[in-house]
């Protein structure tokens, strides 16, 4: 399914053994559950997925991206998550899923010597 974070390092021309990835706010597994097209699509046999019921799952979208970075070469040691669910923190982000109704997220990004 997809590919779109190797897509993008190829896009951008980098080797992915040579980037830090961050992996933002994203709908997390607690709550985001998908149908049987989706499971398909991803691969039924896909560690981001977990089966409820006979024909709902669901899924670790942050997990699937971070599991196609580490596979084109990523190292483990260069991918951050911030690891919060857009659905289940109103009081910070938007969610699209929750909501009904599209929004933004912003970010900005740097590099900090003390770390
Ligand atoms: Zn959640």
């Amino acid at each position: 399914m997809g590919g779109i974070a190797a897509a993008t390092l190829k896009a951008m021309g980098v080797r992915a053994d040579e980037v830090l990835v961050a992996l933002g706010p994203s709908i997390g597994p607690c709550c985001y559950e998908v149908g049987a097209d989706v499971a398909e699509a991803v691969g039924c046999d896909s560690p981001s997925l977990r089966p409820e019921g006979s024909r709902k799952f669901r899924f670790d979208l942050p997990g699937f991206v971070a599991d196609q970075l580490l596979a084109v070469g990523v190292a483990a040691s260069n991918l951050e998550h911030v690891n919060l669910c857009t659905a289940c923190r109103p009081d910070l982000l938007f969610s699209y899923r929750r909501e009904g109704r599209t929004g933004r997220l912003c970010a900005f990004l740097g590099w900090s010597e003390a770390l």
